[in-house]
């Protein structure tokens, strides 16, 4: 690792000496391809490096400094499951990126005549310096019917509470955009907490997650929706592994995990099916960086 490279896993580019090159390594800085490849050596190569090392440093500090309770998990049909950072969190993080949100326009407040429900909107733009990102007319929308409010009284306090909640909402989406906290994937977190004593079985769950009995139904029938073409390969015959769920022993009467096995048993081939899913997300990871650097490297 050059000198350089390590210079910039500092969170604040700000303390980073002013040189040529080193200015290129700053998210802030749009940089293509060209430019990148028409530097000697491989410098255009160290400087993507640094640059998705900021991004990443800025991430997994925002990340220690929420708490379970600030994420909500969605779980795909296939068992893939994406954290999303809710307004309480999105509040503690944004500094650290230098945030700034303009609010565009007036409030709105919007009423059904019928049942006197009310709604607030506003709109804002949000600039972040650091990563020179910025976005336009953010929506923020909350309503009198919404959990968080249903019991308020009287009506005056109901209405504050609206229309802040409807600014929280606004800054919120304003900071998950710019921050890329929209949509984070779980094993990320858990990589970020690991040595803590944050656990991401305390988050709330969302969509996808049924009652618990169900959570534990869909997780033996997850592994079955391994896509077609990705399954293991025994590595004796190479033919394609075939599922096993778990269960329970018909010999011994002792419990055992999922697994994979050659079809043609006599190979005796298997593998646990926890150690295949955690390759495979090792590599599903490996391969969500790559794309990263290269959309970093396209000043994206
Ligand atoms: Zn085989």
């Amino acid at each position: 690792m050059t000198e350089q490279a390590k210079e910039s896993e500092v969170i604040d580019p700000e303390v980073m000496p002013p040189e040529t090159h080193l200015e290129l390594s700053k998210p802030s800085v749009p940089v293509t391809i060209e430019e990148l490849s028409g530097l000697p050596d491989e410098r255009g190569v160290e400087i993507v490096e640094s640059r998705k090392k900021i991004l990443d440093s800025l991430r997994k500090a925002s990340i220690l400094m929420t708490s379970p309770s600030d994420w909500l998990l969605f779980r795909t049909r296939e068992g893939a499951v994406t954290a999303f950072l809710q307004d309480s969190g999105c509040k503690r993080i944004w500094q650290i990126w230098g945030i700034s949100i303009t609010p565009t326009g007036e409030f709105q407040k919007l009423v059904d005549d019928n049942t006197k429900d009310f709604a607030y909107r506003c709109t804002a733009d949000g600039d972040c310096k650091v990563t020179g990102l910025k976005v336009y007319d953010i929506e923020g929308i909350r309503y009198s019917t919404e959990d968080f409010c249903k019991d308020v009284k009287p009506d005056l306090k109901k209405e504050m509470f609206v229309k802040l909640a409807a600014v929280a909402n606004r800054d919120g989406n304003i900071i998950r955009s710019l921050t890329g906290m929209k949509s984070v994937a779980l094993e990320y977190i858990e990589d970020v907490w690991k040595g803590t004593n944050k656990k991401t079985s305390l988050c709330s769950k969302g969509k996808g997650y049924g009652t618990q009995a169900e959570r534990q139904g869909a997780q033996v029938q997850e592994a079955a929706h391994v896509p077609a073409g990705q399954e293991p390969i025994c590595e004796i015959c190479q033919a394609r592994a075939k599922f096993w769920p778990a269960g329970i022993s018909r010999d011994s009467k002792k419990p055992y995990g999922a697994f994979w096995a050659c079809p043609s048993r006599e190979h005796k081939w298997s593998v646990r099916d926890e150690d295949f899913q955690k390759t495979r997300i090792a590599a599903e990871k490996d391969q969500a960086q790559q794309e990263a650097a290269a959309a970093v490297a396209r000043g994206e």
